[in-house]
């Protein structure tokens, strides 16, 4: 099941000479290359992914050194993490995946970018098939590859028509630079458009909604995806399980040094006070993935040992049975509804 490497790579000589406990064997949660067993379809789309992936966002290029950031990504492929997601605005792209290909194939990688903020000018944001075209070729250039396997539309873009960005994303794929789009914070109307837009131009509609989910925001990924999914096909790729951090409990009695809310970031303070600060357990990417619709959960860590726990936490999955998914829910008591629900 995964891709087996020399050895001698660089990558795994460095992580075995620092001796890291999760790497080579964990006592909490036994032998990393048994966690991960299983993969999923990317939406209707024949991309399998893992169900979990590592995301590069505030850790990569700021909060970590690129040493551990090697760590990470090693520790997650030897884990049979397949799935990398990246920005253009993530640490300015510079996500060095080259080392990567000492010891694995690239088509054994799902590498993902985000196009909508590149720089300064105007002409350097958004949504615009000058912006699309040029962003994701110094993505490219900086990621040191010769396409991305998925690239998304970080947001909506209101003064681009819908017809010039789909068609955008239709010229990256057919020239080669990516092999699927996405979205990322569409609402399922723009998403819809976008789908309908491509089937009335014969180009080529996204696959996946890049989307928050965790145990204190549901509504979209639980209401409105699965009738994208079963309608037009998109599936859903969610982001921040554990709430930047919150829902590990590591801020139950403050805000603990090099943590992400002590970082100097106003809108992520704000955001930790906001939220209602509650430890239920660790095992939020086995929640979220208990959800059928959901493809992939990407993972956020700042070191190797919190991405051995979040990887070992999916052993927690096959034992959410009904009556203990249901028991979370009157736990949290904000399970969303849909019609349907209403209707029977
Ligand atoms: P998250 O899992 O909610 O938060 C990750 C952070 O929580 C870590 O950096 C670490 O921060 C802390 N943490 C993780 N595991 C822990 C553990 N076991 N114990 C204690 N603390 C732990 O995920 P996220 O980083 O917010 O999001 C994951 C990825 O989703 C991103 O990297 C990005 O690729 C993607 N994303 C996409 C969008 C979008 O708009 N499309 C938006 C956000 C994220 P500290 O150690 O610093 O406290």
């Amino acid at each position: 099941m995964y891709p087996e490497s020399p050895t001698a790579s660089p990558a795994r000589l460095s992580l075995r000479q620092t001796g890291s406990p999760g790497m080579v064997y964990s006592a909490r949660y036994g032998s990393p290359k048994r966690q991960l067993q299983f993969y999923r379809n990317l939406g209707k789309s024949g991309l399998r992914v893992s169900c979990l992936g590592l995301g590069t966002w505030v850790t990569f290029g700021g909060q970590i050194t690129d040493e551990i950031a090697e760590q990470l990504m090693t520790l997650a492929y030897e884990n049979g993490i397949n799935l990398f997601d990246t920005a253009e605005v993530y640490a300015a792209g510079n996500v060095p995946f080259f080392f990567f290909f000492f010891f694995c194939r690239r088509s054994s990688l799902v590498i993902t970018t985000k196009i909508f903020w590149g720089g300064k000018a105007e002409t350097e944001r958004g949504l615009s098939r000058k912006h699309i075209i040029e962003g994701l070729k110094a993505s490219l250039e900086r990621l040191q590859l010769e396409y991305v396997d998925v690239v998304f539309a970080n947001r909506p873009d209101p003064n681009t028509p819908m017809e010039e960005t789909v068609r955008a994303m239709t010229h990256v794929i057919n020239q080669g630079m990516a092999m699927y789009w996405g979205t990322s914070r569409w609402s399922p109307m723009e998403i819809m458009e976008a789908y309908s837009v491509a089937r009335q131009f014969n180009q080529i509609p996204p696959i996946c909604e890049q989307s928050e989910y965790h145990m204190f925001q549901r509504e979209k990924v639980e209401v409105q995806l699965p009738e994208l999914f079963h309608k037009i096909g998109v599936g859903a790729m969610t982001w921040s399980p554990l709430a930047c951090g919150i829902i590990s409990g590591k801020y139950d009695s403050g805000v603990p040094a090099y943590s992400r809310a002590s970082l100097k970031c106003n809108v992520l303070c704000m955001m930790l006070f906001m939220l209602y600060v509650q430890h239920i357990c660790c095992s939020s990417p086995a929640w979220c993935l208990r959800n059928e619709g959901v493809s992939s959960v990407l993972l956020g860590a700042s070191s190797t040992d919190q991405l051995m726990e979040n990887i070992g936490a999916i052993q927690v999955l096959p034992k959410l049975s009904s009556s203990i998914v249901h028991e979370v829910d009157s736990i949290l008591g904000n399970k969303p509804y849909s019609k349907k629900d209403y209707r029977s």
